[in-house]
């Protein structure tokens, strides 16, 4: 049973604020890309939201 999946990257529904993104699962953000920023060396990250789901695919 995945969780729902809501604010496809398309389309014109309203997005998230960022305190609702923060209490969903990744998983509702279907093909989205993350960008994780570190706040001490500024280091920036992009992941996606299919390779966090094979990621814990493997990993189960
Ligand atoms: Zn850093």
């Amino acid at each position: 049973m995945s969780p729902a999946r809501h604010w496809r990257s398309y389309g014109t529904d309203p997005l998230p604020t960022p305190a609702e993104a923060l209490a969903e699962p990744f998983s509702a953000f279907p093909s989205w890309f993350l960008r994780v920023e570190c706040d001490r060396c500024g280091k920036q990250r992009m992941v996606n939201e299919c390779h966090v789901k094979l990621a814990g695919a493997d990993a189960a």
